[in-house]
């Protein structure tokens, strides 16, 4: 039976210790951390993650904007409200949801982003800086498996990190985190060419599985004691559920729950560290 790691909490720590740091921060006569979000169009699962986002910076006194913007909107017109918050002072960290729509290009609008507001890590110089190992942003998903990894206690110096997934969001910068020192894993990063997945797999003291298909780790994959992390977020059917569905990981959790050592459940593994890393990087953006 694995210890099971609990994101829920684990992040809400996290969000108490940001709020505390916040409100040293405007004790001492500062203004609160500001973050702009901006969103465009009217995608569901974007407008719920922003919403998220938002309440959960108020509840740790980061004050919030979301810029809400129709799907006609230009890229010269998006990249010029960019340049505006680039340019604004009261603007600590800057977010645009992704994806934008298909006319406007993603890395365009991500590349014209100040590297000194750029939250979400996703800039070519937040992660170049993130890959020579200088200090900057955390990458939201891949800095929150970390701190999961070393509050749950989880011993990561020279420990065989097996990533499944080589995503720029997710698999590459959890690589190169991994790798740091201090961190000192010897990482393996598998993707949908990797030979003998299985075989590899079963090497991982410290198994990630960030691929996108549900059920995706079985129990051949994973040695005995090892600790695995979903990263997974999958629809499936389920008829019992009033939505029709319930989300699952890449992880088939009965299978591997009695063979690993540490694993995190779907919902509430990684997927609560994401905000909580954007609100260190958004008290990060104010402070530094
Ligand atoms: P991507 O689709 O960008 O990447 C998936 C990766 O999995 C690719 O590198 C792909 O390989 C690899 N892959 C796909 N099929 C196989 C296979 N059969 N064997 C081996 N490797 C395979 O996904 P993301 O990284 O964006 O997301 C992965 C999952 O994590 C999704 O379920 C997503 O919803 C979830 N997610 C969860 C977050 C959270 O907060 N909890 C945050 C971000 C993502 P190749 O490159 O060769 O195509």
């Amino acid at each position: 039976m694995a210890t099971l790691i609990d994101g829920r909490q684990i992040a809400s720590d996290i969000r108490e210790e940001v709020k505390q740091a916040v409100l040293a921060h405007t004790s001492s006569g500062k203004r609160a951390p500001y973050l702009a979000v901006v969103l465009v169009g009217d995608d569901p699962a974007s407008s719920s993650y922003v919403r998220g986002k938002a309440k959960a910076s108020a509840e740790v006194g980061i004050e919030s904007d979301t810029m809400t913007f129709p799907d006609t909107i230009s890229e010269a017109e998006l990249l010029e409200i960019v340049a505006r918050l680039n340019d604004d002072d009261n603007v600590d960290g800057i977010l645009v949801q992704l994806p934008l729509p298909a006319h406007i290009d993603d890395t365009r609008v991500i590349n014209a982003i100040s590297p000194d507001k750029d939250v979400d890590c996703f800039h070519p110089a937040s992660v170049g800086r993130l890959s020579i190992g200088l200090d900057g942003f955390a990458p939201a998903t891949p800095a929150g498996i970390v701190q999961l990894l070393e509050r749950s206690d989880i011993e990561t110096s020279g420990a065989h990190c097996v990533i499944i997934g080589r995503s720029n969001i997710v698999g590459k910068p959890l690589a190169n985190l991994m790798l740091r020192k201090g961190i000192d894993a010897t990482v393996t990063v598998c993707h949908s060419r990797t030979r003998d997945l299985a075989g590899i797999a079963r090497q991982a003291d410290i198994l990630v599985a960030a691929i996108g298909r549900a059920h995706f780790v079985t129990a051949e994959m994973v040695k005995p004691g090892a600790t695995v992390i979903d990263v997974g977020i999958n629809r499936v059917d389920d008829s019992t559920r009033d939505r029709g569905y319930r989300l699952v990981g890449d992880v088939d959790f009965d299978a591997v729950e009695p063979i690993a050592g540490h694993i995190t459940p779907v919902p509430g593994g990684v997927g609560p560290m994401t905000i909580a890393v954007l609100l260190q990087n958004t008290l990060k953006a104010a402070t530094m």
